[in-house]
């Protein structure tokens, strides 16, 4: 720390995002990247942009933000881009977050979230999850502020129904819910098509995950019309050029062959069911996850353990080192190939372990 830090950061602790080394090249399984490369035509498309750097992007990037409104029969104005997801959960959090209005997540969900909160000045409720992990939305009705909920959670994969949703949305009309859809299209229900019956619905997303631009960095809010003004607010106070050249004409050029993005999910998807299955086969605990990752524990190996094991045989995975889930890792779904290869090493440790 400086001494010129201002006592507001004095004893503020940022987020640690996954390891991304350097030293080694490591299958990586610890940030929920995509294994497939981006969509045919897009880095073309982004290198088309580059050729003109000299001039700022146009700060609406009005061509994606028309070809996503079509993409999920949206209005232009229920829309607002961003630099990630990680952009509009932070403009969210300043812009509707404060003393009045503390804003209530689960205690264990992306870790992001206590961050931005407390990074933004916003008093914030953890609201346990149940003892099988999953989110209790019953214990957010009463809740008088903003709710933040990761559907599926992060890092259990869990989801809840869209049901539940809509009860937390009609409970209190004048309370926003924040719904955090980074994993949705791995086999999660999206609330996208409530926007228009609920007015104090925010759902957020990204093309890291499902559309392989995790590297591009964009992420988009959805909500009426009235949220999207506030988010833009803080966006035009902060950064308005938040969407870069590059990063508008890739996303564009992925919306126009989701169609290949679309069959990367459902590989995914079946890729995670053959791998939890054969994790369960070698004893591991498996939840039942609806992202692009599994959240797994063994009775014969602690999840540091295990997380170390395979770092020291060049797979990297995720260890959380909190209380309650300190026994698990999170292993995102990679290709078949390094699935073989994360079996294999599991099989190696396990075996070494008796
Ligand atoms: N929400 C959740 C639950 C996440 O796990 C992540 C990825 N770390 C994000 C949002 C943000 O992703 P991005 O900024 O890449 O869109």
């Amino acid at each position: 720390m400086s001494r010129f830090l201002s006592s507001r950061l004095a004893s503020f602790t940022p987020y640690t995002p996954g390891e991304q080394p350097r030293e080694r090249q490591y299958i990586k399984l610890n940030t929920n990247e995509s294994p497939f490369p981006p969509a045919p035509g897009v880095i073309e498309a982004a290198a088309r942009a580059a050729a003109r750097l000299e001039l700022y992007p146009d700060p609406d990037a009005r061509d994606l933000l028309r070809a996503l409104a079509d993409r999920f029969s949206l209005d232009e104005d229920q829309l607002i881009l961003t630099n990630g997801s990680d952009e509009v959960l932070n403009f969210a959090f300043l812009a509707f977050g404060d003393a009045e209005h503390p804003l209530a997540f689960p205690d264990i969900t992306y870790g992001f979230y206590p961050v931005i909160a407390a990074l933004n000045g916003v008093p914030y409720r953890e609201i346990p999850v149940k003892e099988d992990l999953s989110v209790d939305p019953e214990a957010y009705l009463d809740h008088p502020g903003p709710i933040v909920l990761a559907n599926p959670n992060a890092p259990t994969g869990l989801a809840l129904p869209l049901s539940a949703i809509r009860q937390l949305l009609e409970a209190h009309p004048e309370r926003l819910v924040i719904v955090d859809e980074a994993y949705v299209d791995f086999g999660g229900e999206s609330a996208l098509p409530l926007i228009r019956h609920y007015p104090n619905l925010l759902v957020t997303q990204t093309f890291s995950k499902s559309r392989s631009l995790a590297g591009a960095r964009l992420g988009f809010g959805a909500a009426d019309p009235a949220i999207i003004r506030d988010l833009n607010t803080v966006k035009y106070s902060t950064n308005p050029y938040n969407i870069n050249r590059m990063t508008a004409a890739a996303a564009l050029a992925s919306l126009e062959r989701d169609d290949y993005n679309l069959q990367n999910c459902l590989t995914i998807r079946e890729t995670r069911e053959e791998t939890a299955a054969a994790l369960r086969a070698l004893g591991f605990t498996v939840l039942p996850s609806l992202t692009n990752f599994l959240f797994v524990r063994h009775d014969r190996i602690g999840g540091e353990e295990l997380y170390l094991a395979l770092k020291a045989r060049g797979i990297l995975i995720r260890h959380f080192s909190v209380e309650r889930i300190r026994d698990y890792d999170r292993i995102t779904i990679g290709s078949r190939a390094q699935m073989d290869a994360l079996l294999a090493a599991v099989r190696e440790i396990l075996e070494e372990t008796i």
